[in-house]
């Protein structure tokens, strides 16, 4: 960034044939234009006193004013363009903004030093010199690639108008597109509707000019006196940038011919001047105000908005802009008040520093193709010092080598560990993505787990009761079994106790066969030499035909005589009585024998009726731990233990009958045997008699 000060120069128009001078200009011996010490030149303006006829405020006769240069009446445009606008234009050129505006009261030759004069070739001005010195640059200059737009505005009475509107001719100012100011957030002013139209060359440019001033020309109406009026700003855009570079540099050189800065004396009563005069235009009012404001030190508000032209040329005043000032005096001696005011406020704008900033930007395309080409050259560059040809993607063994070192680090709990991948910026933003991952998954596998969690608790809880559920279904189906199988038994016991029953029963008519299968703990009983039988001896007669004597005797049939015979050999026999006495005997054991057994039975009926009880307790009580599993089903039951102490009591009694039974059985038994032998010795008695009878009844 620079700093400068506007540059402020003095042109001196030459008096016309008729004019007389009014002060003393000049350079060189004997003139008033003289070189101080300092590089500066001064131009001094002598007020006359003959000419102190109230026209002026006369109290001084000399004023002095410093100008960069002051060009004399004789300077030519070629030394006026060298000397002000070619180092304007080489610093646009470079990239930065300038401007050159000409101020001056009308008729003081700000036209001419800015467009030139209309006749002479060589009183080309400003404008098209530049634009000359500019295509010749350009074209020379073949490092850089240039683009060069102009642009022509004009400002009448606070309205802008595009004087390079090539539709159509304008008959009038107003026929013309008019511009308006936009400012952008950044306080930026942009011109809307200012066309910007491309001149490749100084052909092109020149034309656009012409254009231009003709628009200028034709617009000017006797009545809207344009020409003193308004202000025309024709400015030169330029783009340039290397080759191959991203970087653009704009510049903008804006060469304003001011409108005439003439102002009217207010005459004040008596006829007296006053002091203050006011300009003819308010926006060269706005503009002496601005610069008062930029002169002043510490001024934040600097009014550029109040006019169009401020605003449009807030750059070129204390902004980022090479600025020069051409004050243009004609300084015949009418206008020498209008002189000193030029001069003053010239000396006010030669205050004004500004800051000339290089206006480059970077075009992002630009920039894009740029480092696409330096990420090459880096990737060249790289394989050829590490021998090895860098590609953006890792390869499949370097990230397994990768995922194994981010897992090793993870699970190492030493607060030092560190991740170390070395240099290579791939795999470090690799590392970055795969803990990420890493954490994300975590985090869902976390959420996964927690919202499956809930449901699990249920099922278990549910697995648990159906377990349970089965587990109870179980017992109670083993319980049932054992229920059924007791039922069974029971059935198989009655069963077995009424087969016992009839047994008894027909023990007790004398052939009863008791046999002890009662499960009822009958434990002594169960053993088989417990086992008998009661045979009853039928009628005595019947074992007759069992003895072999008789069958022999009779033909296999005894005969009613050898019966009748033996009927009265017995009863008359000795033994008779004895038989007849045991038979008697056996008959009273058989009838205890009987008796006993039926209280046996009902001993045993009452026994199986008490375990009925108890069994049937036991399935309430099983029932009951079903529908409320608690202490009850573990506790002693009372009713229970009373029907098992009776049971006992009736099984004691039982095995005592029963012992009493088997005693009998044993007596008759042996009563039974020995009827027989006195049977046998009975028939045998028979026999031998019946054969000493026979022999007998022979003889
Ligand atoms: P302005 O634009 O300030 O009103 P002009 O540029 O129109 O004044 O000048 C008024 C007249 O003076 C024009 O005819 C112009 O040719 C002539 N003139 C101005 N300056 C010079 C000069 N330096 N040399 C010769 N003629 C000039
Ligand atoms: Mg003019």
């Amino acid at each position: 960034m620079v700093k400068e000060t506007i540059r402020v120069y003095a042109r001196v128009k030459p008096l016309g044939k008729r004019q007389e001078t009014a002060g003393r200009t000049g350079g060189g011996a004997g003139g008033d234009l003289d070189n101080d010490e300092t590089s500066l030149s001064s131009l001094e303006v002598i007020m006359p006193h003959d000419l102190a006829d109230g026209f002026v405020n006369n109290k001084r006769e000399s004023y002095k004013f410093k100008f960069q240069k002051i060009f004399d009446q004789e300077e030519k445009q070629d030394v006026v363009f060298d000397s002000i606008a070619k180092p304007v234009a080489e610093s646009v050129l470079a990239g930065y903004n300038g401007t050159i505006f000409a101020y001056g009261q009308t008729g003081s030759g700000k036209t001419f030093t800015i467009t030139g004069g209309a006749e002479r070739y060589s009183d080309r001005g400003i404008i098209p010199r530049t634009l000359s010195y500019v295509f010749n640059n350009l074209q020379k200059d073949s490092s850089k690639v240039y683009t060069t737009h102009v642009s022509y505005l004009e400002i009448y009475n606070e309205c802008g108008y595009d004087l390079l509107d090539p539709r159509h001719e304008a008959s009038r100012l107003e026929d013309l597109p008019k511009v308006t100011i936009m400012e952008d957030p950044d306080q930026n002013i942009h011109l809307k509707n200012l066309s910007l139209q491309l001149a490749s060359n100084e052909e092109e440019a020149l034309n656009l000019l012409f254009l231009g001033d003709t628009n200028r020309m034709i617009a000017e109406t006797p009545m809207n006196q344009a020409s003193t009026r308004s202000h025309c700003i024709f400015t030169i855009h330029i783009s340039s940038k290397e080759p191959g570079s991203a970087t653009i540099r704009r510049s903008k050189l804006h060469l304003v011919d001011l409108a005439g800065s003439e102002r009217v004396a207010k005459t004040g009563v008596g006829g007296h001047l006053l002091t203050e005069a006011k300009y003819i235009n308010l926006s060269l009012h706005y503009l002496e105000q601005v610069i008062i404001a930029l002169a002043e030190k510490n001024r934040s508000h600097i009014p550029y908005r109040n006019s169009m032209m401020t605003s449009v040329l807030r750059d070129s005043l204390g902004g980022n802009c090479m600025t020069t000032m051409i004050a243009t005096l004609s300084i015949d001696k009418r206008n020498i008040d209008e002189s000193i005011s030029t001069c003053r406020f010239a000396q006010r704008v030669a205050l004004i520093k500004n800051e000339v900033v290089l206006n480059e930007e970077i075009d992002p395309r630009l920039m894009i193709v740029q480092l696409q080409k330096e990420i090459q050259e880096l990737k060249d560059e790289l394989a050829l010092v590490t021998g090895k040809q860098r590609t953006s993607e890792l390869s499949q063994e370097e990230l397994l080598q990768l995922d194994e070192l981010i897992e090793t680090f993870l699970q190492d709990n030493d607060p030092d560990s560190t991740l170390d991948v070395g240099a290579d910026i791939r795999k470090i933003k690799y590392c970055f993505l795969r803990v990420k991952q890493l954490m994300k998954h975590s985090k869902m596998s976390e959420e996964k787990l927690l919202s499956q969690h809930l449901p699990e608790e249920k099922d278990i809880g549910k697995e648990a009761a159906e377990e349970e559920l089965k587990k109870l279904k179980e017992i109670l189906q083993q319980r049932d079994n054992e229920i059924n199988i007791l039922v069974n038994m029971l059935k198989k016991e009655k069963k077995k106790s009424q087969n016992a029953l009839f047994q008894l029963n027909a023990a007790s008519c004398g052939t009863t066969v008791l046999e002890q299968s009662l499960s009822l703990n009958l434990d002594e009983s169960q053993s088989p030499s417990c086992r008998f039988s009661l045979k009853e001896e039928k009628d005595f007669s019947s074992s007759v035909h069992r003895l072999p004597f008789l069958s022999r005797q009779t033909g296999g049939k005894m005969s009613l005589g050898c019966q009748e015979a033996f009927e009265v050999f017995k009863r008359d026999h000795a033994d008779n009585i004895t038989i007849e006495d045991n038979k008697l005997l056996l008959k009273q054991r058989f009838a205890e024998a009987k008796h006993l057994g039926e209280k046996l039975n009902e001993v045993r009926n009452r026994i199986n009726h008490l375990k009925g009880e108890i069994i049937q307790r036991r399935i309430q009580r099983a029932a009951l731990a079903v529908s409320s599993p608690s202490e009850e089903l573990n506790t002693l039951d009372l009713v229970e233990e009373k029907l098992r102490m009776q049971m006992e009591e009736e099984k004691k009694s039982y095995k005592e009958m029963f012992g009493h039974l088997k005693g009998l059985k044993i007596e008759i038994e042996h009563l039974q045997l020995l009827m027989e032998k006195l049977k046998m010795k009975l028939q045998k008695d028979f026999e031998v008699w019946w054969s000493q009878e026979a022999i007998n009844l022979q003889v």
